[in-house]
Parts: C-alpha cells; structure tokens; sequence
C-alpha cells in the first residue's frame, strides 16, 4: 500500500497532525520507532497549558501557542481532556526582576494576551501564603492553565485511529529514499511508500533532515529535571508560580499538576546523550536549593517521584517549520518548550502550507463522533466516585491501585482500547496506576497480572 501522506513521529505533535489530516480524504500512516504513542518528551513536561504571554512577540512559537491554547481549549472540552484554569503568578524576587515586569506585560500585550496585571508584594502573599519570604511583587497571567500530557496525545491518536490512520508501532526510520513520485521510508519493519513525508520527530528530527538532504539545524537535548511532591501539599498550590524568565528559559516553576500534585522544576541542562532521561545528584540538590528559597514548607513535604524530559532545543531561538513542495516534505522541528500546547495550531499551519503546496484536501462527511477520554484528571469525578457507573458495571467499584484509587473497570478499559499500553508505564498513563505514594509497591503484582490477562507485555 501507498500512502498520501507519512508522518514519522507519535509524539503529542504527530499525533496531532495525523489526526487533523484525518479529516480529510487522504490515506495516512504514522510512523513511531516506540510500541506506543507519547512516549518521548511528550510523556514529560510540565503540563502546562500555555497562553503565549511571554513568547518572542512575532515568532512562529507565539502564533502557534496563542492559537494551539484556543484549539486545545475547545477540543478538551469536547473530548474530556482534564484541564484546570488555574492562572498564574509571576514573582519577582529583587528589584531587577520587578523592573522587568512592566516590560513583561507590554510583551504580552504585543503577543495578544492583554489580561495580565502586575500586584503588590501584599497581593503576592494573598494569592500564594506559603511563598518563602522577600517577594517583592508579581504579574497575573490569569489564563495559564493546567492539561493532562498524557490524554492529549492519546485523544488525537484515538480519534486518528477511528478514522483510518494506520500506526505503525515499533518502526524505526532508518533512511528516506524521494523519487520523483513518491517517497520510500526504509524502515525496520520494512519499506513504506509515500506521496508526503512530515517529519515530527522531536529530539530525532535533525537526523531525519538529513536525509533529506538539509544541513539546518541541530537537536541539543536540553534536559528538566522535576519534583512531584505527595498530593497533601495540593493546598499550597492552587496557582502557577512562575520565575521571571531569563535567556536560559522559563526557570524553576511550582505548579499544582492535573492529578492532584504539585510539581517543582524544571531543571535546565544541555546533554550529549538524546535518550538521557535519568535524574541526577546535581539536579536534585539545585531544585532543593530553589525550592527552599520558593517555599519553604513544600520542601519539607515528601516527594513521591521525579523525573526528566528532554527538550529538543537547537541553535534558532523559534520553531523549525518549512515545507520542500519538490520534495513533498514538510518539517515540524525544534518544538521545545511549548509543543504541548501549540500541537494543534501546528497541525493546522502543516495543513495549510500543505495546501498552498497543492495537496487536495476534500473535507470527508463520514467522520465519526470525536472519542470520549476517560478521566484521569483529580478535579473531575472519577470511576470510584460514581454511583451510576459501579452500579452499570461492578468492575468500577473494585479499586486496584489505592494511592490513586484506579479501578478494575478503568485498567480493563486501557488494556482494551483502541491504542492498548504495551507496558505499565503506558497503562500509568491511561489510568494514574502505579504514580502515588507507594509507586506500585502494593499494587504492582495485580497490575502486572492484569496486564498479562489483558495482552499486554510487561515489564
Ligand atoms: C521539562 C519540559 C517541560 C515542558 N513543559 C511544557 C509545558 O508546560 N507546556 C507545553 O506546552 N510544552 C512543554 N514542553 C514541551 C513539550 O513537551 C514538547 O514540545 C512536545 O512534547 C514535543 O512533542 P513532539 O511530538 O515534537 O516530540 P516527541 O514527544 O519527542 O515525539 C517525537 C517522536 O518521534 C519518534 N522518532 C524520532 N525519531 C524517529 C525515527 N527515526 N523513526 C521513528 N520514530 C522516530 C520518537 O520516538 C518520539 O516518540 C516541555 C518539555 C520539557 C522537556
């Protein structure tokens, strides 16, 4: 078979892409070298769903992350995505930062979000008590919010899937023939054809670049450490606490997550190794560090988990996007720090330069109804809470993994979905399983049981 278009990357931007170009009649197969969506740098970050106030005004990355807030927003909505308008509060902690903030809402002015006001040292206190001691004012950035990483992928992959994308999994690119019609991708799992190649390979998207012929960028893995701190501290936490950002990026955040945690971080470290997603001595200390002078009483909490992304950060300060009609060969590259929420406005601006480029997009009548995410966000009713659901199916009242009370109901869900996880660390992102306070000390054999019964591998 021979497909309209290939898209090599299953993280939250290909599946994005493969999901809009869905709606349309071309045959189109996502190519990920992973056994399941999301499963790079899409799986860990922040989470936050950003309103663009204080991107480069005239960037690519401000246009995609003002328009991707807009279109997430709304598919969320539609598909039960979990997102908390939580807001945000940007500190300033020394008079050179509070003379930057002035300047901060003018930028977010020029990038279109004019809601931001800077307060008082008094009003910092109200909004967040548990502030360490010496702020000196701030700036409101009352739409920043907070998304599921974990569902938004998996949403666009789910209603991609429904509507005809093929995913072909544990598939490594390993070399891109053109010819003069169409476009082999040599493969691990062998040849794919293809009229329109869409490289959306993250931290491997220089690589990919290359063969196709370019010399334009290179990938530096640019590594943020995080905290997750036990769910009691929630209260601490109700909002966003930006730093003010530097050249180096936005800086130590604390930020409530979506299940119920807060979360400290990131860290900021260019690497070698693209696949370094360890945590480190040195990370740890220097989020100690920060977070005793952010808040003193978060640190004295107990953290249930840490991790690391890597961001794929390059040499251009913005996106890498271009389109090669010759070769019919679009590039979505350098998404570093805000491709979680900019993935639909990218998937909409790769749509049409794809049709200034000629591709013919006739919008198909058939589509079926967008999927329905199960809820795995702590501000939403649950499986376990609902009386209507445990008495339609007993299964959601048998809860498994206590820390995060996931069900029975919920894992059978996951394991026979549409995209099954293929390991825990996948039904952990469908379910919240095995992520609490125990990590799966007291519910890790049941879980692994159920995965064997269900068909999935495990680890
Ligand atoms: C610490 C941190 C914090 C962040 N915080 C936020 C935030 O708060 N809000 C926000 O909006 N964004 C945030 N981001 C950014 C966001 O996570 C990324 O921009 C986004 O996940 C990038 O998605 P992607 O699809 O481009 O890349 P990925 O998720 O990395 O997906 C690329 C995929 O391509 C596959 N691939 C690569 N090479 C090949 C090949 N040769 N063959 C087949 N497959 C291949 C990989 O396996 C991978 O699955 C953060 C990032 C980090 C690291």
């Amino acid at each position: 078979m021979s497909y309209d278009i290939a898209v090599i990357g299953g993280g939250v931007v290909g599946c994005a892409v493969v999901r809009d170009l869905s709606g349309f009649g071309l045959s189109v197969v996502l190519v990920e070298s992973r056994g399941d969506i999301g499963d790079a740098t899409s799986k860990a970050n922040t989470a936050i769903l950003h309103t663009g106030f204080d991107a480069v005004p005239g960037s690519l990355e401000s246009t995609m992350v003002a328009r991707g807030y807009e279109l997430l927003s709304d598919y969320a909505k539609v598909t039960g995505i979990p997102v908390e308008h939580t807001g945000a509060l940007l500190v300033a902690w020394d008079e050179d930062q509070r003379a930057v903030l002035p300047k901060l809402q003018d930028k977010a002015v020029k990038n279109g979000y004019q809601k931001c006001e800077i307060v008082d040292a008094d009003e910092v206190y109200r909004r967040v008590p548990d502030l360490g001691p010496g702020a000196l004012g701030g700036l409101t950035v009352p739409d920043e919010s907070i998304i599921c990483p974990w569902t938004t992928p998996l949403a666009y992959a789910t209603e991609a899937k429904a509507r005809g994308v093929e995913f072909r999994l544990n598939t490594f690119v390993e070399s891109v023939d053109v010819g003069a019609e169409s476009t082999t991708l040599r493969t691990s799992t062998g040849d794919i054809t293809t009229r329109w190649v869409i490289n959306a390979a993250g931290l491997g998207g220089d690589v990919i670049d290359r063969m196709l012929g370019y010399d334009r960028f290179t990938i530096v893995p640019r590594r943020g450490e995080l905290f997750v701190f036990d769910k009691l501290t929630r209260p601490m936490a109700n909002t966003i606490v930006l730093p003010v950002p530097t050249e180096k990026g936005k800086g130590v955040l604390i930020s409530p997550t979506i299940f119920g945690n807060v979360m400290l971080g990131p860290t900021s470290e260019n690497l070698v190794d693209r696949t370094d997603t360890s945590t480190s001595e040195e990370g740890f200390a220097f989020l100690l560090d920060k977070g005793a002078a952010l808040m003193p009483t978060l640190i004295a909490e107990e953290v249930t988990a840490s991790y690391a992304g890597l961001r794929a950060s390059t040499e251009h300060s913005d996106f890498v996007v271009d389109i090669d009609s010759a070769q019919r060969y679009l590039l979505l590259g350098g998404i570093r720090s805000t491709g979680l929420t900019a993935s639909m406005a990218l998937a909409e601006h790769a749509r049409h330069l794809l049709a200034e480029s000629g591709v013919a997009l006739v919008e198909r009548a058939d589509l079926p109804a967008p999927p329905q995410m199960p809820n795995i966000g702590e501000a939403f009713p649950r499986p376990y809470q609902r009386a209507d659901l445990i008495e339609a199916d007993s299964e959601y009242g048998q809860i498994v993994c206590f820390c995060e009370r996931v069900t029975r109901g919920e894992i059978r869900d996951a394991l026979t979905s549409p995209l099954p996880p293929c390991d825990v660390d996948g039904l952990r992102r469908r379910t919240r399983a095995l992520m609490g306070r125990c990590q799966g000390f007291f519910c890790g054999a049941e879980i692994d049981e159920l995965m064997r019964a269900g068909g999935g591998d495990h680890e």
